[in-house]
């Protein structure tokens, strides 16, 4: 990104969360992955550093986890509560972790995330207070799931672009090294071709990731299109290049001696929540069309 291009904040979130990054995820990762415990020490220096769901209005305070079900403090349920009216009959509760009736049931053994647990919850005879009525009406909970969605998907965006260059600056690493017939491999052009690729899908995704987040943050009318548009994009090109990064450290990629698997296991799952792609591109072809409908008018 062009850092002329950032405001000083953008700046100052970007070279904190590098910090947090490097010293206290990058070190524990792969024992994490291997463990599949919860990285609690990360979460904390996420959460001291001010960069725990830093989306949320300041007014409504802590994050709001879902993926992160066995240790999330406050969960957002959806249920029906006036059946017969479709999607305006669903409603949003907060139900904090150990209301009566809330329990945390399978943990998912999963092929990425590894040490984010991905849970069922049940709910059994679980009273919760009207006050947890999210947005305070009946019924709004299929629109405050949208309005969610238009919020979260630039996240996972961003997660995306951060495990494609993270994997596209080791592969830099390993190829200036690793010789073959005598020279580094990044010295062949077939090499450099691969990785000026790499570097120029994350350039345009980092570009539409930062868009769509500035969209999100002025409440701008076609949000939801740009949202779903850089949630597909970034995440297939966070796929394309952890594939790529993989090939790049020939049979040594295929192993876990070198961190680089866990990329490509990790971004897969970019792919498919928060929406899968193919729903992406049902948000996005609606929208271009309700457009094209609306100024043929
Ligand atoms: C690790 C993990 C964490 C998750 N975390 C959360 C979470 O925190 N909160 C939460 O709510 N959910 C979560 N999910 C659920 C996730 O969002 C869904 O799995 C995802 O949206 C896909 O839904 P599905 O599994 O029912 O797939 P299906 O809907 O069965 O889809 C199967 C395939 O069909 C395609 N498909 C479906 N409908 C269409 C269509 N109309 N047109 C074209 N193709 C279509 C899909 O794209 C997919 O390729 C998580 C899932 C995983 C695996």
């Amino acid at each position: 990104m062009i850092r002329e291009l950032l405001t000083k904040q953008n700046i100052e979130f970007a070279e904190r969360a590098r910090e947090v990054a490097e010293r206290h995820i990058r070190p524990i990762a792969a024992q994490h992955d291997v463990e599949q415990t919860y990285p609690w020490s990360a979460q904390r220096a996420i959460k001291e550093a001010g960069l725990s769901g830093v989306w949320v209005p300041k007014e409504y305070g802590e994050k709001k986890w879902n993926t992160g079900g066995a240790v999330a403090s406050y969960n957002t349920i959806f249920a029906v509560t006036q059946p017969g009216r479709g999607a305006r009959g669903i409603s949003a509760f907060v139900v904090e972790a150990g209301t009566a009736g809330y329990r945390v049931g399978k943990h998912e053994d999963k092929m990425g995330i590894r040490c984010v647990p991905v849970v069922e919850i049940h709910l059994e005879d679980c009273r919760v207070p009207k006050e947890n009525l999210l947005g305070g009406t009946e019924g709004s909970g299929f629109k405050h799931a949208m309005m969610t969605l238009d919020l979260a998907r630039p996240g996972v965006a961003a997660q995306a672009l951060g495990l494609a260059q993270g994997a596209l600056d080791l592969a830099i690493e390993y190829t200036g090294k690793r010789k073959q017939f005598g020279q580094s491999i990044n010295s062949f052009q077939g090499i450099q071709w691969m990785l000026a690729d790499m570097a120029t899908h994350i350039e345009a995704a980092r570009h539409l990731v930062y868009t769509a987040a500035r969209a999100a943050d002025a409440r701008a009318k076609n949000v939801s299109k740009l949202s779903a548009m850089c949630k597909l994009f970034a995440t297939d090109v966070a796929m394309m290049v952890t594939t790529n990064a993989v090939q790049l450290f020939g049979g040594y990629g295929y192993c876990k001696d070198f961190p680089i698997e866990k990329y490509m296991r990790d971004a897969k799952i970019t792919q498919i929540y928060e929406g899968t792609n193919q729903i992406q591109r049902l948000v996005i072809a609606r929208a271009i069309l309700r457009e094209a409908a609306s100024s043929a008018e």
